[in-house]
């Protein structure tokens, strides 16, 4: 994301809010505290994992309407991991993906993509605004132990 350069040298959490003010959004407590968790854990989160995190103050819409208007400016990246629950995390503009254990959910990041030259040919077809999403799943080195 271009526009958070000028921000780099406030913290994620600052630079969020500074985003929001830019858009003339109103910093209420619950895109306060949705933004406090995103930028302190990875994540991803669901829906109803940050709905718990926040319990006291705010209902599940509330954080659906925070987690769209998030999104929706850009501080707020949607990762599918195919089990029919969207997970969201603060998107820094560090493009990575993830490595998921079937059994115990965690979840690891790995910073290194190979597919960039693939996105370079789809642009070359005339696309514009192309992103690409790719998840890896598996059984983690502690599981199998078990
Ligand atoms: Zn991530
Ligand atoms: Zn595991
Ligand atoms: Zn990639």
């Amino acid at each position: 994301m271009s526009k958070a350069h000028s921000h780099d040298h406030q913290a994620p959490y600052d630079q969020a809010l500074s985003t929001l003010r830019a858009a003339r959004l109103k910093i209420t407590l619950p895109r306060q505290q949705i933004l406090r968790i995103l930028t302190t854990e990875h994540g991803p989160f669901t829906m109803e994992e940050l709905h718990q995190r926040v319990k006291n103050a705010c209902d599940l819409v509330t954080v659906y309407r925070c987690l769209a208007v998030l999104e929706d400016v850009g501080l707020v990246r949607r990762c599918d991991f195919g089990d029919g629950s969207c997970r969201y995390e603060f998107h820094q503009g560090s493009h990575h993906h993830h490595l998921i254990c079937r059994r115990c959910r965690k979840i690891e990041t790995l910073d290194i993509c190979l597919i960039e030259e693939l996105e370079r040919d789809v642009r070359q077809k005339g696309y514009e605004d192309v992103s690409h999403a790719l998840e890896f799943f598996g059984i983690c080195p502690a599981c199998q132990k078990g």
